[in-house]
């Protein structure tokens, strides 16, 4: 077993690794750790659960620490981190020095020597991590997952990519509140209403997809060379972001062809049969009212893409549109990171 560690373990992607990690055949939870306003107290009093089933007893009783390496018990190998962006920037590298850490957090993405990893996308980037230990002189390494409406898209795109030559991609987005956290969007702003503008959004996906689907060439990432532009906005959805996607090819396609492509599509976590890979990342639904938040985001746990919708444009050339429906705190933010360690705990731990 590996003992693993979770920083922001009380907030809304702190809460889901926790429930994901419940049972993990190689992962057992033994620290936990957040603000100083709740080190000190037990994990079921410092935490107002948000998740459907119950907190797991097992960590129940886990005393909460503060967030920072010198707290940390040295049995734990990988911390898993959900802390706010501005608080991971200096306390992700400290925690580096010794531990592995996946984290959900964008202050490291896409930089250099830190790996921004999708398993079924992207996963040669984990070869960066030799440089990043040497450059920095840590034992430990930081590993990044994408933004959770990016890791959505990209999942959709890799198989396109990867069997059509593409000119363009346009996205506009429907995000579910819990993507900003407990206390991120206030009900009086959302209920009965949408807010067409979420802070820094639409330039995460616009950078992170290209690089996510673009080549490492052992040194450096070379970003995809087409064009891609979000527009995102948050409706009153509790889990889930639904994604409406155009895509413009330099060529002609059969739309029969891109379904098949996508429904068939699996990556190195299915070949290795990893716990939280799901069959299929990508699952296809020819029913004209699907895919939907509600029905579809617990698709493959939680862990696959429910797509639909797909048809030809029949006014642009060489185009066509779906609708995808991912879930956002778990193969958007903690599930992710949970799978970037399970790859990790098979091929370099
Ligand atoms: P959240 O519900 O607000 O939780 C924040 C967590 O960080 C809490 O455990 C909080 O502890 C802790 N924290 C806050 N300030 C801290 C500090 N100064 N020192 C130590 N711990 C601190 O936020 P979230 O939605 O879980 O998001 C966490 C991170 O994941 C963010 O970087 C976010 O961008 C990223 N992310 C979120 C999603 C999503 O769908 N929600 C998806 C992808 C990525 P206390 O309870 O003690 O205050």
């Amino acid at each position: 077993m590996v003992n693993v560690g979770v920083l922001g373990a009380t907030g809304m992607v702190g809460q889901r690794f926790i429930q994901l990690l419940e049972n993990h055949p190689d992962f057992e939870v033994t620290a936990l750790a957040a603000s100083s306003r709740s080190a000190g107290k037990r994990y079921e009093d410092a935490t107002t659960w948000y998740m459907d089933n119950e907190m797991p007893e097992s960590v129940k009783d886990i005393e909460v620490i503060e967030t920072n390496p010198e707290a940390m018990d040295n049995d734990v190998d990988i911390v898993f981190s959900s802390l706010p962006a501005d608080f991971a920037l200096t306390v992700e590298k400290e925690f580096a020095k010794d531990y592995v850490v996946a984290s959900n957090a964008s202050a490291h993405r896409m930089k250099k020597n830190i790996p921004l990893v999708i398993p079924e996308v992207n996963p040669e980037c984990l070869d960066m991590i030799d440089a990043q230990q040497k450059e920095n002189d840590w034992d430990g390494f930081i590993v990044t997952n994408p933004n959770c409406s990016t890791i959505a898209l990209a999942l959709t795109l890799k198989p396109i990519v990867d069997n059509f030559n593409v000119n363009s991609v346009r996205v506009s987005t429907m995000q579910a509140v819990s993507g900003a956290g407990y206390n991120g969007v206030p009900s009086m702003a959302i209920v009965d209403n949408l807010v067409p503008y979420i802070g820094g959004e639409e330039e995460k996906m616009e950078s992170e997809s290209l690089y996510l689907l673009g080549s490492y060439d052992g040194n450096d990432v070379v970003n995809a060379d087409f064009k891609l532009s979000a527009s995102c906005h948050r409706v009153p959805v509790i889990d889930g972001h639904t994604e409406a996607v155009f895509i413009e090819l330099d060529d002609g396609f059969d739309i029969a062809d891109v379904a098949d492509k996508m429904a068939n599509f699996k990556g190195l976590p299915q070949e290795l049969n990893l716990y939280s890979a799901p069959e299929n990342p990508v699952i296809v639904k020819n029913e004209n009212d699907r895919p939907q938040p509600r029905m579809d985001r617990n698709a493959g746990n939680g862990m696959a893409v429910t797509v639909g919708r797909l048809r030809e444009d029949k006014v642009f050339d060489n185009s066509f549109k779906y609708v995808l429906v991912g879930h956002n705190t778990i193969r958007g933010a903690a599930g992710a990171s949970i799978l970037n360690a399970e790859l990790i705990n098979d091929k370099i731990l």
